[in-house]
């Protein structure tokens, strides 16, 4: 038995709980299906149908931005590679020229977004992957309070860091992460290229590092913010190593409960490190 923890997320608007017999990583996932078999692949939207690809100058070729015209949000688009990936590009987010490539079009798409925006992959149904075709989602995002994490610190949770950003364990799942930068950091073409090297050896890494006892790369998904005078306001990675119970799917939205964590992220942040 080790201490336990209540403590609040950067931001303040959720909290966590764990610790007590919940200390030690763990990489059994029997119920994780391998990428390729969650999808029938044979009638992918997205090049049997035809498509209206929004048109705007240094669109990277191959590469489309789609209007989302039946979405809830505002300003969602899709941004997609032109053709199917197989998984394991899929399980990369195409490598480190596909992250460029899709971040530059969030960059020139973004152009007249003085809102707060969002870019996010998902891969695999767990991870929120609901079609087989690579797709970025970009939209609007209504938060009630901006998330302020620039030059933010915490020593026992740091993983890995450059010049420009650093990441570290945080969140309300085990293995998510937060990429924040150190100083303000404008979505620039040059910063793009440093964020998305960054981001490709980091995902690459973690396929590694939390490969399931059965041999699976876990799901996951990549999210990056952007404030409303388009700097970069953090990056979120989220691996789905366990699930989630009735504090998780009730307590904490209605009631602001804890977010229970079946290990702690100082645990995630050392066996990350090592
Ligand atoms: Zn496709």
């Amino acid at each position: 038995m080790s201490e336990t923890i209540y403590e609040p997320l950067p931001g303040g608007c959720s909290w966590v709980t764990g610790g007590g017999t919940r200390t030690a990583v763990k990489l059994s996932r029997s119920w994780q299906r391998p990428l390729a078999e969650c999808f029938k692949q044979s009638a992918c939207p997205i090049e049997t149908k035809p498509q209206e690809p929004i048109v705007l100058p240094d669109i990277p070729e191959e590469w489309l931005l789609l209007p989302n015209p039946m979405t809830p949000h505002r300003r969602h688009r899709l941004v997609v590679p032109a053709r199917c990936w197989v998984a394991e590009d899929l399980q990369i987010l195409g490598g480190e020229a596909a992250i460029v490539s899709a971040l530059k079009i969030v960059r020139i798409a973004t152009t007249n977004d003085d809102v707060e925006m969002a870019a996010f992959m998902h891969v695999g149904q767990l991870a929120g992957q609901n079609m087989w075709h690579p797709h970025w989602h970009l939209k609007e995002v209504r938060v009630r309070e901006p998330l302020e994490v620039i030059g933010w610190q915490s020593s026992e949770r740091f993983i890995v860091g450059t010049e420009e950003f650093a990441i570290y364990a945080e969140g309300i799942r085990a293995g998510q992460c937060l990429v924040v930068p150190k100083r303000r950091t404008v979505f620039t073409a040059p910063n793009i290229q440093k964020l998305a090297k960054l981001l490709s050896d980091f995902i690459s890494r973690m396929n590694e590092k939390w490969k399931s006892t059965e041999g699976l790369p876990p799901e996951f998904s990549m999210v990056i913010r952007l404030a409303p005078d388009h700097t970069f306001r953090y990056a979120s990675y989220y691996p789905i190593l366990n699930h989630w119970g009735a504090p998780e799917y009730v307590m904490a939205p209605f009631e602001q409960g804890p977010f229970t964590l079946p290990w702690p992220h100082e645990v995630t942040a050392a066996y990350l490190r090592s």
